[in-house]
């Protein structure tokens, strides 16, 4: 039983993996491919199986896919072969030589979702989101498999058959902080990684019996909803009943600052436990009396304009909900799950007046380094709206609990009565899933399919270059397919390979390919039918293809003519954010549809319409790399930067045919989703890859008042299938309190989110409307709420522009949002770029997105081991951030701008000889290499702070930022002005003069 522990992933190289046998599950369709084999690894009768209300059933595994399948066309029309000599193939151009423009379109997924053109956003308003899906329906509903419908009768088997194992979250670099709250600003501070509180007991019956059961819950998370069934209305709607014959007592068995991780319920504890959970009730209304007591600072009004310095030093945190502790540390982390008001209005009414937006945040597949994983035969979910059971359920008593979303009384599985942690019988709050937030359910490792990873290579110019490794050849052997009206395999199932049996042979291509091109005089490019041969070969078993693209496509279907206008000053208009042809569009429905993703690396020195290529990935689930002036050659740092950035890709954990679905306690509803999927049913995103780098947002209103109603709770469940072949489902859930007053709406404002997903309404609005409109929007969302703030919470009018506490930052990220490349206007952005920034608005998670509009900026010449992070044997200087304003800068300094994708360090004139000696290794100031990149490692302990600074911010990102080391006389110098954010530019306003327009808008 431990073969949980996943090794490294081993995600296949270049172009395009998949795995064949891993995809198997469910997905194929019956009778459309040739070669289907037969269902291997039908689980056991399922000995242990019990079938009771409230628990997932578990249905056995189906329509297992092996690998060589082939398409059911023969090959036909030209095909040459040719053996892979150098010199004697038909070429294509050298990698791209200069700089690129390329930007990933950013807009909503559902473009559909047309926003009325106004200028400010009704936040309440429920905008039906439903893209068209075409034909895509059909391919979905063949995910989801078969599911076995069991009787909801009790059977009194009372063998504890489940095992937990805490596992080390699978795969990928342990980029970042464990998921303990709270959470220490940025990453890790040398946590141990593999943490296993919940080691299975020794001699702990192990579960053995119960079949695939996340196929079933597949099809729960599928289209299929159970009935509803009426809830017991006398249950009324109050949360957190405790059980009131059992003596209070109740303790939660984390420990403090460590939800999640319960070591202390190792111990074991005989007999069973007093069982109350704490109330959320009266312990949540004293401690909001008056709005948040824990926080007194919270209760302040600022007036902005008197008071300048309201930047954090260090990192901004999510405000912690308002909760009683006991049900605040378990609940979820903020970096995966957060909303943009942590205390929720009672009424959509309430929620308009505060002018604010409802949604959540979520970064649902981020690596973790603890993750409980349990392994259960039964997964235990409402009856009703099948939310999985969590820490915010509440026991009625042993037998009984209570949903948190929808209030149906469920009964206990007996299985369930077993906690296997402490082995006692009778202690079901104490279970894992009622301990943790996150979790994970796997299905039993016998229930793993056996793993292959399967690769092939495509190659294209004018023509389509296939290449055969098939086992036995001596060299790879290229056959080029001529026809691209009308693109076939050729014999394709000599071209899918299995990675670690043929690598010599993929070395091999991998290293003649570069030179095999070299006297190309091809300039065109046949993406789109290239796109399709991929698409045909990966059809049949779902995976993941890789395109490397350096050039607007030219022939073939799915060519792009350029349509940036030289020298756009943006005028706001006239701006090609859309799409120029729905090619890519349908293409990534097809793909998505048969579980195929499409990730985009964009390596260009000019315009190649990411607007219209970033579809492919954007509707297939997949991620897209931008590379601005890429040169393999004139560009070396940008060629480190992709170096880096593909280890990332390809060793990162990947999730495949994946879904994601967002359940929220009813009265609430979400209705507009934000980032790259496809919404497949109303509220189910499909995810053919899911990978832990991207983010996600969605809208919601209150569609009934939350009347009586202490908490509401939101959970996203993403089942997917692991690169091992286990079907995994990652359960995140969260709970907040409810409010009645406004005042305590904008206590609870969280800025941080309300900026993330206000940036991805004003990417939708971009599209839909134009980029003017989607920055009167923006601007509007600060009047709009501090008119709202000044007119109904304020008692005393008072001069000034007055915001609440929580919202003291939210003017200047709103400024920096319209000062950020994807709203920005009067310069010169290239389309591209600007498209770029603007599927990053959409795709990443919110740290990096707040990164990106507002920079964070240190000094850095005098850093010293004050306050500085233990990491192991590192110390790690935490220098203070701030204010973006060169009022800030000293000619004395050196200064560290952090962008997120890039750093810039500005050396001040008079920069003190120390720092240029001992961090920059020159003499003086004036011998300061103009372009300057890397940071040597010297002997100096200046150097060695300096550097551990450098790399630990670098080291929490998915992505390699560069660092340009600039002079004040540096081109790059314009950049670094850019981003200061508080200061006037030629276009834009200063903080000040912003503030200013806000408070005449306000006091109108
Ligand atoms: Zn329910």
């Amino acid at each position: 039983m431990e073969s949980f522990l996943p090794g490294p992933v081993q995600n296949p190289l270049m172009i395009s993996p998949h795995m064949s046998d891993g995809q198997g599950y469910n997905s194929s369709i019956p009778g459309l491919y040739a070669h289907q084999t037969p269902t291997k690894g039908s689980p056991h009768p399922s000995s242990g199986l019990y079938n009771y209300s409230g628990s997932q059933n578990v249905s056995p595994l189906s329509n297992y896919q092996g690998p060589g399948q082939t398409l059911n066309r023969p090959p036909m029309g030209p095909v040459s072969m040719v053996p892979l000599q150098q010199g004697s193939l038909p070429q294509m151009p050298p990698p791209s030589q200069t700089s690129a423009a390329v930007s990933t379109s950013a807009g909503s997924v559902l473009p559909g979702a047309n926003l009325p053109a106004l200028s400010n956003w009704q936040y309440g308003q429920a905008l039906v989101s439903q893209p068209t899906t075409g034909s895509q329906e059909n391919h979905f509903a063949h995910i989801a498999g078969t599911t076995s419908t069991q009787p909801l009768s009790s059977s009194g088997n009372t063998n504890p058959p489940t095992s937990y194992q805490y596992v080390a979250s699978p795969g990928g670099p342990p980029v970042q902080n464990s998921y303990m709250k709270p959470p220490l600003g940025p990453p890790p501070t040398g946590c141990p990684t593999s943490a296993r509180p919940f080691a299975t007991p020794a001699g702990l019956p192990i579960s053995s019996a119960p079949p695939h059961l996340l196929n079933s819950a597949m099809k729960q998370e599928g289209t299929t909803q159970s009935p509803p069934v009426p809830p017991n209305s006398k249950m009324g709607r109050s949360v957190g009943y405790s059980y009131p014959t059992l003596p209070p007592g109740y303790q939660n068995t984390s420990s403090p600052g460590a939800p999640g991780m319960q070591s202390p319920s190792l111990q074991c504890t005989g007999g069973p436990q007093p069982f109350p959970q704490p109330a959320f009730g009266t312990n949540h209304l004293a401690a909001s009396m008056g709005g948040l007591s824990l926080q007194p600072e919270g209760l302040r009004t600022i007036n902005l304009l008197q008071e300048r310095n309201i930047l954090p030093p260090a990192p901004l945190q999510a405000p912690v909900p308002n909760l009683h502790e006991d049900i605040q540390k378990l609940n979820c982390n903020p970096e995966l799950f957060r909303c943009t008001l942590t205390n929720i209005p009672q009424t959509q009414a309430l929620l308009n007046k505060a002018k604010l937006p409802l949604g959540l945040l979520l970064h649902p597949f981020k690596d973790l380094s603890q993750l409980p994983v349990v392994t259960s035969s039964t997964i235990v979910r409402c009856r009703s709206c099948r939310t999985y059971i969590n820490p915010f359920v509440s026991f009625l008593d042993q037998r009984r609990w209570k949903c948190n979303l929808c209030y149906r009384v469920n009964d206990v599985p007996e299985e369930f009565m077993y906690n296997p942690v402490t082995r006692v019988y009778g202690e079901p709050h104490k279970r894992p899933e009622v301990q943790n937030a996150t979790i994970e359910f796997m299905a039993p490792s016998e229930y793993m399919v056996s793993y292959l990873q399967l690769t092939w290579f495509i190659t294209f110019d004018s023509t389509i270059h296939f290449y055969s490794l098939q086992e036995g050849l001596s060299q790879p052997q290229m056959l080029i397919v001529s026809d691209i009206e009308d693109v076939f395999i050729p014999m394709p199932e000599n071209l899918l390979v299995n990675l670690n049996e043929n690598k010599e042979l993929i070395q091999d291509l991998l290293r003649t390919l570069p030179q095999m091109f070299t006297k190309s005089l091809e300039t065109q490019s046949a993406l789109g039918p290239a796109l399709q041969a991929a698409f045909k070969l990966m059809s049949p078993t779902g995976g993941r293809i890789t395109v490397f693209q350096t050039q607007l496509p030219s022939v073939g279907v799915g060519a792009l003519k350029s349509r940036e206008e030289p020298n756009q000053k943006a005028s706001a208009k006239d701006i090609h954010l859309t799409p120029s042809t729905d090619f890519y569009k349908k293409l990534a429905l097809d793909c998505s549809g048969q579980q195929v993703a499409v990730d985009l690396f964009l390596l260009s020195g000019q315009y190649s319409d990411l607007a219209s290529l970033g579809c492919i990935s954007r509707y297939s689930a997949g991620s897209v790399y931008y590379y601005q002036s890429y040169h393999h050659r004139h560009n070396p740092v940008l060629v480190e930067k992709l170096q880096k950035e593909l280890k990332r890709y390809l060793t990162r954990k990947i999730g495949f045919e994946a879904v994601m679905r967002i359940r929220c306690t009813k009265g609430l509803s979400i209705h507009t989703f934000h980032g790259n999927f496809f919404v497949r049913s109303t509220d189910l995103l499909s995810l053919p890859n899911i990978n832990p780098d991207a983010g996600y947002a969605v809208q919601m209103s209150v569609e009934e008042s939350l009347t009586d109603m202490q908490v509401v709770s939101f959970q996203s469940a993403l089942l997917y299938t692991s690169s091992k072949g286990e079907r995994r489902i990652r359960v995140h859930t969260m709970c907040l309190p409810v409010v009645t007053t406004l005042n305590d709406v904008y206590l609870g404002a969280d800025v941080h989110a309300i900026t993330g997903l206000l940036a991805n309404m004003a990417v939708d609005r971009s599209v839909s409307a134009s980029l003017s409109d989607a920055r009167d929007a923006l601007v509007n969302a600060v009047i709009d709420s501090l008119s709202a703030y000044r007119a109904s919470v304020l008692s005393i009018q008072q001069p000034g522009l007055m915001a609440p506490y929580s919202l003291r930052l939210f003017p200047l990220h709103v400024l920096a949002l319209l000062k950020q490349k994807a709203f920005q206007t009067g310069t010169n952005t290239r389309l591209d770029e600007r498209i770029f920034t603007m599927c990053q608005v959409k795709n990443q998670p919110l740290v990096y997105l707040m990164l990106m509009t507002h920079p964070n900026l240190y000094r850095v010449d005098n850093l010293t081991d004050e306050g500085a992070l233990n990491i192991g044997d590192r110390k790690i200087p935490q220098p203070p951030i701030l204010q973006l304003s060169v009022e800030k800068l000293s000619r004395d300094g050196a200064y560290l701008m952090d962008a997120g994708s890039v750093m810039l360090m500005w050396i001040g004139k008079n920069c003190g000889h120390n720092f240029i000696s001992q961090v920059l290794g020159v003499p003086s100031y004036a011998s300061v290499p103009q372009n300057m990149t890397h940071l040597a490692e010297l002997d100096t302990a200046e150097s060695v702070r300096t550097i551990a600074f450098i790399s630990w911010l670098r080291e929490q990102r998915p992505f390699f930022p560069i660092l340009y080391i600039i002079r004040d006389e540096s081109s790059l110098k314009s950049s670094f002005l850019q981003n200061m954010i508080e200061d006037r530019t030629e276009s834009a306003l200063s903080y000040y003069e912003f503030l200013l327009h806000i408070q005449q808008q306000v006091n109108k």
